[in-house]
């Protein structure tokens, strides 16, 4: 069974992506476990054969470091990765070195540990496959000062990792007397009888070599799978260490090569003196390899089990909660945008020309009323020594033809409507509502859910306006550019702006009532008839100031505001009359006495003409473009990873996605297990 433990251990990544904190998914790892200076970090890192661990007085590690070892014979790079961080290749073991400090320096010293494992994988010719676990400073943290809970916590937290099927790596220093071993206690605790453990004992060149014999071979501490004594450190002679992070790769691999002839030598020397023991890192790595796959192969049939139940219950609740429906990221954003552009294909046939003038002449409209009252309706027809000619006398002059002054006055209006940049207004109102249509249609769909996709079709369609926004808007005002010299109108257009004047001015006098009626109300018809007599009076001479005294300063206003109200609505009420009865009205011969018929043409005219231009260039470009430009934002400039992380904002699809994604995973990891069974019983 060669490839055994590397097997194992992909199945094992497939199943820490399915659910990282599940224990029946759990595979077999080393755990070692070591005080502080019993040279932890040295075995480890010459199991590695990189410098790799950070090095620090105290605490360094406070979060469980779950290493994985994969011998890749191809490669000749070795690399680091954090899959879970999803940093890959990294082939600088500085850089690996710093960002695992950091990764356990986020933990903050009054929590002193967390659960939460970083899990670090190397991909090296050099390395055999194994999966190791370095525990935190379980157990100088057993001997310190630490408050209970503290204690409790670190137990915690290691006591997972030292349970069965783990084997652990309890590491003693040979110049330290193993009844204070405190890696080889702990070890009991987890494993009384001794059977999952490997002694590790270091710095064996340090002690007389009867004395390491002695430890090597002890009865007193038996462990069923023996002990290993190593040499993890040459002489400080033999290498160039510095400081923390500025150690090069040369040093970090030449103190390897320091490492390996020191202990090599070192044994080769003293061969006689530990027949019958077993000794360097060689074998070392050589046992924990036999170790671990001995392990993982016990575990196969509980794993399997494991992995079968868990897919059944997995798929079952698919089948329950999702009706076995297939979804993917890519499925369910293909999926909405489809329907977002079914949508707007449905859009093209309700918003399109037709809507667009309707929308266009409301908003000119206003232009023309605001225009009206500007010019024409602001001189009351009652004022009692206007010296200017008023509206009355407008609607009564039997022949204005000569009338200079009311011919300048519609002249003047006119052109301030034809000026008033029809070209920018129309386009700025078409695509303001197009944008509005679309956010709307986005809210029919399950996009609504996605605030960033929500945002990125807004972004759409602004995009695919704006790209036509300034040419669209000169080339409008260049179309209506012959209404600023010259307007025709025939006896058709006539008669028709003359019934919409009429309904113009029939909505306008409904405001006005209700303006006038919601004032009254808010401060009672008595008291407004009250200061609005007092303010006629002050008006004509007929009173003093002093009568104001019982007014307030609000009051007064709400009066002048109800004068106006009254003077605006019978003047609008005459003018309806007027254009509503009056003969004179229904002939365009007319106009300069009938200028809310007459503005009402022009702005009906100017709106004609807006819209034919851009209905072609701007609402036909839009219905042709945006679908296209959905596609190149969502599917050409997306990543799958964003369109993931896009589809599990709506937490139903999140669900939906990651149980498919569950299933799918224990269905690889069954399968594997299974031909690596089928291959088991072919032996
Ligand atoms: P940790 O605190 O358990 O991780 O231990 P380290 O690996 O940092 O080692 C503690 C100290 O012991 C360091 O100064 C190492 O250089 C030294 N050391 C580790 N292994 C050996 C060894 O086999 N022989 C000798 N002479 N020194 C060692």
């Amino acid at each position: 069974i060669l490839n055994l433990t590397k097997q194992m251990i992909e199945i094992r990544n497939l199943l820490m992506t399915v659910d990282s904190r599940s224990d029946s998914l759990k595979l077999p790892s080393i755990v070692v476990i070591g005080s502080q200076s019993s040279g932890k970090s040295s075995v480890l890192e010459s199991i590695v054969g990189q410098e790799f661990l950070p090095k620090g007085s105290n605490m360094v590690t406070r979060r469980p470091i779950e290493l994985t070892l994969i011998n890749s014979p191809n490669s000749a790079l070795e690399t680091a990765e954090f899959p879970a961080l999803k940093i890959f290749n990294i082939t600088d073991f500085n850089q690996v070195q710093k960002t695992l400090y950091d990764l356990n320096m986020a933990v903050p010293i009054n929590e002193c540990i967390s659960s939460d494992p970083i899990q670090i994988t190397i991909k090296s010719p050099k390395v055999p496959d194994l999966s190791l676990v370095d525990l935190p400073g379980y157990i100088q943290i057993e001997a310190a000062d630490q408050p209970i809970e503290l204690k409790q916590k670190i137990r915690s937290v290691c006591d997972k990792y030292l349970e069965n099927p783990n084997i652990i790596l309890a590491i003693s220093a040979a110049d330290v007397d193993l009844a204070n071993s405190s890696a080889l206690k702990a070890a009991r605790v987890a494993d009384p009888k001794g059977e999952r453990t490997i002694g590790v004992i270091t710095k064996v060149d340090l002690v007389d070599p009867s004395i390491a014999y002695k430890i090597l071979t002890n009865k007193k501490y038996p462990l069923r799978m023996g002990y290993v004594g190593v040499i993890t450190k040459a002489p400080p002679q033999q290498v160039s260490g510095t400081n923390l992070f500025t150690r090069n790769k040369i040093n970090s691999y030449q103190s390897y090569v320091a490492q390996q002839n020191y202990e090599y030598q070192f044994f080769k020397k003293n061969k006689e003196e530990f027949i019958g023991t077993v000794t360097s890192t060689k074998h070392l790595k050589k046992k924990l390899m036999k170790v671990l796959e001995k392990s993982m192969a016990n575990a196969l049939r509980p794993t399997h089990l494991a992995i079968q139940q868990e897919l059944e219950e997995t798929s079952y609740q698919f089948k329950v909660e999702f009706n076995d429906r297939p979804l993917t990221p890519q499925m369910y954003l293909a999926n909405n945008i489809d329907i977002l552009k079914l949508t707007t294909k449905e859009l093209s046939n309700h918003f399109s020309r037709r809507e667009l003038k309707s929308l266009l002449k409301n908003e000119l409209d206003q232009k023309v009323l605001n225009l009206l009252a500007e010019r024409y309706w602001n001189k009351p027809g009652n004022l009692k020594n206007d010296i200017e000619p008023n509206l009355k006398e407008l609607s009564q002059l039997a022949n204005i033809d000569d009338d200079i002054y009311w011919h300048k006055k519609l002249d003047l209006t006119t052109s301030l409507l034809t000026k008033l940049g029809v070209g920018r207004l129309s386009t700025s109102l078409i695509t303001n509502s197009l944008i509005t249509e679309i956010e709307n249609l986005v809210d029919f769909t399950q996009l609504k859910n996605h605030p960033m996709a929500r945002n990125a079709v807004s972004e759409a369609a602004k995009s695919v306006l704006s790209a036509k926004y300034y040419s669209t808007a000169d080339q409008v005002e260049n179309c209506i550019k012959p209404y600023k010299y010259e307007i025709e109108i025939e006896d058709r257009e006539w008669l028709s702006s003359k019934d919409n004047a009429v309904n113009l001015l029939k909505e306008e006098i409904r405001q006005c009532d209700e303006t006038f009626y919601n004032l009254k109300k808010s401060i009672g018809g008595r008291k407004l008839q009250q200061v609005m007599t007092y303010l006629d009076k002050l008006e004509s001479n007929r009173t003093d100031t002093n009568d104001a005294l019982g007014f307030l300063n609000e009051l007064i206003d709400r009066g002048k505001e109800g004068i106006f109200l009254k003077d605006r609505l019978s003047l609008l009420k005459m003018r309806y009359q007027f254009i509503k009865n009056s003969k004179k009205c229904k002939n365009k011969e007319n106009k300069y006495q009938c200028p809310e018929i007459f503005l009402d043409a022009v702005a009906s005219k100017l709106t004609s003409t807006s819209i034919l231009f851009l209905n072609v260039e701007l609402l036909s470009d839009f219905y042709y473009n945006f679908p296209r430009e959905l596609d190149q934002r969502f599917f050409n400039n997306l990543t799958n990873e964003e369109i993931e992380l896009f589809a599990k904002e709506d937490p139903k699809i999140k669900k939906h996605i990651e149980l498919q994604e569950r299933k799918d995973l224990l269905e690889t990891a069954l399968n594997k297990m299974e031909s690596i069974l089928a291959i088991q019983r072919t032996k």
